[in-house]
């Protein structure tokens, strides 16, 4: 291969020219040979069967079929008519159906000539019928048999509508393979080919656009696959490198009086294995000369609120402030309140900042955490303002980050010369060797046990007709002197829908739960913060029994003695939103529930879900069936890290070729960290092809 064969301009193949190639770059921005190469067939015709008429199901499936055509008929319908051919083989007959060009086929096919008929199958009652099939003589067809699988390349409108035809796009990959005739340049190094008996690119490349079989196409879609994830994965891990190199820390080289006050005589319960481990884990980091960027998981109810107080207090020791930021208001005064508590006797000033603290209340807070009398400031995005400026913040922690976007992550960042540490938690826990690709740049964190004494959620999937069944129920629980959260969906794109089933709902709990025998809060989006906060003090003090809400309870809000969730419509709801919804019950020592509330139709992934809840409360064994329903498009993380512009693997589907690419991807840098050996020179190559410009190998410089 010539250099710079692969950025050649596609202008220049033949048979494209300036229209198409402008029309390529629009539709399927493919601007070079290169790109055109990559553009990969997403589904192949395996025309190396035939099909007996008898043999067909209803599956929607492409097949070809040997036969004669018997009677052809034009049948009128609403407007104009269809033309309808009788094909029979010694098996049976079907129909074949044109809507268009039907003068033409008229005057060419010939009756009672055998033909190979190719295309999708539907069913019509008992019979079936294949619209616009590609008929071929076959004589023809068996003189023409040259490859014996055919790709089929994504297409769009405009493609089909300039000409660019399945059969064209192919037409002009084979013309780049003769071009080049048919030699690519090696992109991963041999011992690793060797190792893990990878084709050559060249062999890959042939035999993902032209394959034989299915055997060597599995062989060509696992080499391309493996070559594309193992260069995301040198990248995130340069990306890592770099900054690890780069992006200079705070030093928080003391653990100092207020952390051991703490721990001594402060700490209310004994710390979990999983705690003390990601407490080390963050005091090393912290403790380093690099800044620390790191995701913490855990699971609802594990426990992370302690760690960020503790690591917080490092901060503290060293001299620097910390700031806690939370999502929500009603989630930021309970961290308020909680930390408050606990640091009590403990010589620290903290102050809460949403967007609804008085203006004057502000300005002091401003001035205190300018002058550096205030030591840990807890709040919303409300901490992000300008106006807020910290005289040494030292560490930033962001609970339940998948409500906060990068944008104001970064934002944290600016409020000082050199960045605070940054801790980010999570509840929403990313299946485990995801979260290693995804945020392969990233620390990871993970508390995998819950605190000691914790009685599993028994959870029950209950339909509407027997809601009379679940009041009673209730009724039970609250005689026992339990609290129960009614949960209601709230859905942007039906909100006013939403809001009606909402009161609806609250109405009948009403009258099935009268006053004074009961008392019920209600917790919504459209109330003023002040009259959410009166209703959730009621709720948290035990002076009501059930909390009517919309998903603002998500996350955080911690009420021991609630131990009924019911969740209304709850095929309505995403996975991870019921395990959240979940895990605000079971955080006493009572037995708790979770009822999830439906109508009898569901679909297909609805049921899946439910019964995914009810069989299991492992947040990660949710997570991967999440993960498979809805595919990465909506796990926080999928865009920035490319993992979704990927042009043949899956990170779903080839989860196993990820690890693999991330483990020779680690070993190959163990061995040639600056990929200065000689047989990694195309590795070098490569990477600066893929990533132009944009990601500099880091330690090139
Ligand atoms: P989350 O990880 O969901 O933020 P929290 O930090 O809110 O969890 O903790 C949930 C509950 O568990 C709190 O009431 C907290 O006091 C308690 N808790 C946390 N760690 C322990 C522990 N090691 N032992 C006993 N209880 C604990
Ligand atoms: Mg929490």
């Amino acid at each position: 291969m010539k250099p710079n064969f692969l950025q050649t301009p596609l202008a220049y193949l033949k048979g494209v020219g300036p229209n198409r190639a402008e029309i390529f770059t629009s539709e399927l921005g493919i601007r070079t040979f290169g790109d055109l190469l990559q553009f990969f067939p997403n589904r192949y015709l395996d025309k190396t069967q035939y099909y007996k008429i008898s043999q067909l199901q209803d599956s929607g499936a492409d097949v070809q079929i040997v036969g004669k055509i018997m009677h052809l008929k034009s049948v009128p319908q609403k407007r104009g008519s269809r033309l309808v051919a009788t094909f029979v083989d010694e098996t049976g007959q079907l129909d074949l159906v044109w809507f268009r060009g039907q003068k033409w086929i008229k005057e060419n096919l010939k009756l009672n000539q055998p033909y190979v008929a190719f295309g999708r199958i539907n069913k019509y009652g008992s019979r079936f019928s294949m619209p616009h099939p590609e008929l071929e003589l076959l004589e023809a067809h068996k003189a023409g048999l040259k490859i014996s699988m055919q790709p089929i390349y994504p297409s769009t409108e405009k493609l089909s509508n300039s000409g660019i035809t399945n059969k064209a796009v192919s037409k002009l990959i084979q013309q780049l393979f003769l071009e080049c005739k048919g030699n690519f340049d090696e992109s991963l190094p041999d011992a690793l080919l060797q190792e893990l008996k990878l084709i050559s690119k060249s062999d890959a490349l042939l035999n993902i656009h032209f394959p034989k079989n299915q055997e060597v196409l599995a062989k060509a879609q696992f080499r391309l696959k493996f070559e594309e994830l193992f260069y995301v994965q040198l990248q995130l891990l340069n990306k890592k490198a770099t900054r690890k190199h780069k992006i200079k820390g705070l030093p928080f080289d003391q653990v100092g009086d207020r952390f051991n006050k703490f721990f001594n005589d402060h700490l209310p319960f004994e710390l979990t294995g999983a705690q003390k481990r990601v407490i080390k884990e963050i005091r090393n980091d912290m403790g380093g000369s690099a800044q620390m960027n790191r995701l913490l998981q855990g699971d609802v109810g594990s426990g992370k609120t302690i760690v960020a107080l503790m690591c917080m207090l490092l901060a503290i020791d060293n001299d620097y402030q910390a700031c806690l930021m939370a999502p929500t208001e009603i989630l930021a005064q309970q961290h308020y309140h909680g930390l408050k508590d606990l640091l009590s006797g403990m010589g620290i000033k903290i102050a809460l900042l949403t967007g609804s603290t008085k203006k004057t209340e502000r300005t002091f807070l401003h001035n205190q955490l300018e002058n550096g009398n205030l030591n840990i400031l807890v709040g919303t995005h409300a901490v992000l303002e300008d106006k807020v400026q910290f005289k040494n913040l030292g560490l930033a922690i962001i609970d339940e980050q998948h409500r906060f976007g990068v944008a104001q992550r970064s934002k944290l960042w600016q409020k000082n010369t050199l960045p605070p540490h940054v801790l980010v938690m999570t509840a929403t826990p990313i299946p485990r060797t995801l979260a290693m690709s995804l945020y392969g740049d990233l620390d990871i964190s993970v508390i995998d046990e819950l605190p000691p004494g914790r009685k599993a959620i028994k959870t029950v999937h209950r339909y509407d007709a027997n809601r009379l069944k679940v009041f009673r129920f209730i009724k039970e629980e609250i005689e026992k002197g339990r609290q129960i959260y009614i949960v209601y969906p709230l859905i942007q794109e039906s909100e006013a829908l939403d809001y009606k089933d909402l009161m609806d709902g609250y109405e009948s709990i009403v009258r099935e739960f009268p006053l004074p025998h009961y008392q019920i809060s209600i917790v919504h989006g459209k109330m003023k913060p002040k009259d959410k906060d009166y209703e959730m003090d009621r709720f948290v003090s035990g002076q009501t029994q059930i909390m009517v809400a919309t998903t603002v309870i998500e996350v955080g809000v911690n009420v021991p003695n609630a131990s009924v969730m019911v969740i209304e419509s709850a095929e309505r709801f995403g996975l991870s939103q019921l395990h959240q919804l979940r895990g605000r019950v079971g955080r006493g020592a009572e037995q708790s529930y979770c009822i999830l509330m439906t109508g009898h139709k569901l679909s297909n992934d609805s049921k899946t879900r439910l019964e995914t809840m009810v069989r299991t409360d492992d947040g990660f064994e949710i997570a991967e069936v999440d993960l498979k329903l809805r595919g990465p498009g909506d796990l926080m993380g999928t865009q920035q890290s490319g993992l979704l512009n990927l042009k043949i693997a899956d990170i779903v589907k080839d989860n196993h070729i990820l690890k693999s690419a991330r483990y020779y991807a680690i070993q190959l840098l163990k061995k040639d960290p600056k990929l200065a050996l000689q047989e990694h020179q195309m590795v070098l190559t490569t990477y600066a092809q893929l990533f132009s410009g944009k990601d500099i190998w880091g330690y090139i410089s």
